[in-house]
């Protein structure tokens, strides 16, 4: 029993304290564009009345922003793209693990960090984008044939600052090796029409445009372009169906190490995981949902199906460091 002094103290406590929990929120950090992540928010805050808080950044700001923080954390997760960068934040320390059974079930372990400081929300290919008019899609095969002289002066890629290939790039060395991909890189370079571009958007124009016949990009670039321009003669390619598949990666989403929420943090990354949530998250973003429960929008069904390659996405992050090093000796700038 609390004596009457100090029951009123703590009723004052408790009212001073307001009628809104602190868990009645959620803080995002989040290198997505706002209108792409906005939708499916709002959803969940429609259904369960938390509100989600959500800062958009560049990936680098924002993870810098997670460390400078520590323990005064604002923000509860970081979302962003490329398992590259989530292995990034994975080695920084500011992600800390936690396991759910719902999640282990909607997304597939390939799509997940081995140390449960992670998961995929949803997934792009990187693959091959071809000129309707000036190549058949059966002159297409693989990553590596665009090596090939068949393809000298026709090859457009972009930079290779961009973390999307570098992660193809590392998937290349597990495959084959450092120095058959370094091979394999050489021959892309010298069969380049024109210097790197700086986004792919740029390389689908450039494809469209006759300045080259094809190129390596994120499908969803692919399906914003086509959108704007449905006449677009450009064409997507699924490689290596014989053999690895396409290379796939994904946006994710990882609680920071001083969440100041982290149950109602976990709560909201495991219904991101439903179909529900994987419905609207993946159209907007006309991304493949993660959760393999979950049909892509028809748009995205319409570039047709493909197998994809297998490895652990992490493989990206693993081997980073060195695809950079390897991509730099063969000259892609
Ligand atoms: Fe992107």
């Amino acid at each position: 029993m609390l004596a009457p002094k100090r029951l009123l103290t703590a009723l004052a406590f408790f009212l001073m304290a307001g009628p809104a929990h602190a868990a009645d929120e959620v803080v995002v950090y989040s290198s997505r564009i706002d209108e792409l992540i906005k939708p499916v928010f709002d959803a969940y805050t429609e259904k369960t009345g938390v509100k989600i808080r959500f800062i958009t950044d560049k990936e680098a700001p924002l993870m810098q922003r997670i460390k400078a923080e520590g323990e005064n954390a604002s923000a509860d997760l970081l979302l962003t793209v490329d398992a590259g960068n989530l292995w990034q934040a994975e080695q920084m320390g500011i992600l800390q693990p936690f396991t759910s059974k719902l999640i282990d079930a909607n997304i597939p372990l390939q799509y997940r960090s081995s140390g449960h400081q992670w998961t995929g929300l949803s997934l792009r290919a990187r693959t091959l984008a071809y000129s309707t008019e000036r190549v058949k899609a059966s002159d297409l095969s693989t990553y590596e044939a665009l090596a090939d002289k068949q393809w000298e002066g026709r090859l457009c890629l972009r930079t290779a600052k961009k973390v999307y290939n570098q992660s193809l790039t590392a998937t290349l060395i597990e495959v084959h090796g450092a120095e058959k991909t370094e091979q394999i890189l050489k021959g892309w370079v010298g069969n380049l029409s024109t210097d790197v571009f700086s986004d792919d958007i740029a390389v689908l124009e450039a494809i469209n445009a006759g300045q080259c016949d094809v190129g390596i990009v994120n499908t969803y670039y692919y399906g914003r372009l086509h959108k704007q321009k449905p006449n677009l003669a450009v064409k997507l390619f699924w490689p290596n169906q014989g053999d690895r598949g396409v290379h796939v990666n994904l946006s994710g989403i990882g609680l920071t190490r001083y969440a100041p929420h982290p149950e109602a943090a976990k709560a909201l990354v495991e219904w991101l995981t439903t179909p529900e949530a994987q419905r609207i998250f993946a159209d907007v973003n006309q991304e493949f949902p993660a959760n393999p429960a979950v049909a892509p929008s028809a748009e995205v069904a319409s570039w047709g199906r493909f197998a994809p390659d297998t490895l652990p996405v992490e493989i990206a992050g693993k081997r980073q460091a060195e695809a950079i090093r390897l991509m730099d000796r063969a000259g892609w700038n």
